[in-house]
């Protein structure tokens, strides 16, 4: 289940990132009423974008898989037993090599590309019923939803014919345009995927929001698309396997972010437990959360890869026409990260209030208690 995510503002583009620990499933929700989902996942057995397009009594415009990993490709066969009015994206390549699917003899391995194999199937089978559906992720085609448009910045023909192993390599990042707001959709493009895309398509910096790359790792940072205001909205989702993303620690991707914005919105921290209310706080007291979790875990023998903190992992933004930030909403599980005091002064020469909630828009009203 997801909850609480609140109403729609008909006028506003929304982006709504979920986030539960592992994996990721952005929506975007363009005036008038059209929904792109890009990539899915599962909490327990729920798909967070089906029930949110369920409770909105909304069909899918369009759907994209940026990569076929599975913290992103999870539910989207699901997701497809819907009817999809537009267009369903997919770099064909994966989509066309099943021999490059799983064939090993490891069970786990088996179970965890499970879910991949059924979306890429799935979207072979929506292609092949739906032929004018189709859109294969190439580099600069695009797609209309409902007023905005929807680019695919990578890869590009030499990319794919590089074939890279490492299915990031070729992950598809989205610019989403309606008037003068521009949104950026980093999917899990590492660095060297940026330094092509930043060289075909110059000013990526200026946006009004960003889901980060890659869950924050600081291997997926560039500065082309990082170096510009600090008050854009920058959505990040956690990843909580092995020693987890976004990392906290001192010259990780969090300190580095943060050089560039003056706060992160992740859905929720890697490997936390559910919470009643949203948390703000800086990187140094997440860092100390995070270490006391991992002690408790650690005597109490439980695996952060364990938990379900799926309900609350989640954050709204909506967005008017001018790329002002209206209306931003966090789910209880979801942080709001501060480098804290001691870089305040190299922050100080932007706007404070700047990527704040305008007037109009509901409030998050975090909790601004110590953890
Ligand atoms: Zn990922």
């Amino acid at each position: 289940m997801v909850t609480g995510l609140g109403a729609f503002r008909p006028e506003l583009l929304y982006v709504v990132a979920f986030g539960p620990g592992f994996g990721e499933s952005i929506a975007v929700r363009a005036p008038p009423g059209r929904w792109l989902l890009v990539d899915s996942l599962r909490i327990d057995t729920t798909v967070p974008a089906a029930t949110l397009l369920d409770a909105e009594k909304a069909a899918i415009t369009g759907l994209v898989l940026t990569h076929p990993h599975e913290d992103h490709a999870a539910g989207v066969d699901e997701l497809l037993r819907s009817a999809i009015s537009g267009f369903l994206g997919c770099a064909g390549v994966f989509v066309r090599a099943p021999d490059r699917w799983t064939n090993s003899p490891d069970a786990e391995k088996q179970l965890e590309f499970g879910s991949v194999e059924a979306a890429l199937a799935a979207i072979c089978d929506h292609w092949e019923r739906n032929p004018s559906s189709k859109w294969d992720l190439l580099a600069g085609t695009h797609r209309s939803l409902g007023d905005a448009r929807v680019t695919a910045l990578y890869p590009d023909a030499e990319a794919v014919a590089a074939q890279p192993s490492d299915p990031n390599r070729l992950a598809t990042p989205l610019l989403v345009e309606w008037k003068n707001l521009r949104i950026v959709l980093g999917a899990d493009l590492p660095r060297a995927g940026w330094t092509e895309v930043t060289r075909s398509v110059s000013g990526l910096q200026n946006h009004s929001c960003l889901k980060v790359a890659h869950h924050g790792s600081s291997g997926a940072l560039h500065p082309n698309l990082l170096n510009g205001s600090g008050s854009r909205v920058w959505l990040v989702t956690p990843w909580s396997r092995g020693a987890g993303l976004p990392r906290l620690e001192d010259g990780e991707g969090v300190e580095k972010l943060l050089e560039h914005v003056d706060e992160l919105h992740l859905t929720s921290l890697p490997g936390s437990r559910p919470r009643a209310t949203c948390a703000n706080m800086t990187r140094q007291q997440a860092l100390r959360a995070q270490g006391a979790r991992k002690l408790a875990d650690d005597v109490l023998g439980r695996r952060s890869t364990d938990l379900a903190q799926g309900p609350g992992a989640w954050v709204v933004a909506g967005f008017d026409g001018d790329g002002g930030l209206i209306d931003l909403r966090h789910g209880s599980s979801a942080v709001i990260l501060r480098e804290g005091r001691s870089r305040s002064a190299s922050r100080s020469r932007r706007t404070p209030n700047a990527g704040k909630v305008g007037p109009g828009g509901s409030s998050a009203s975090p909790s601004h208690r110590r953890r």
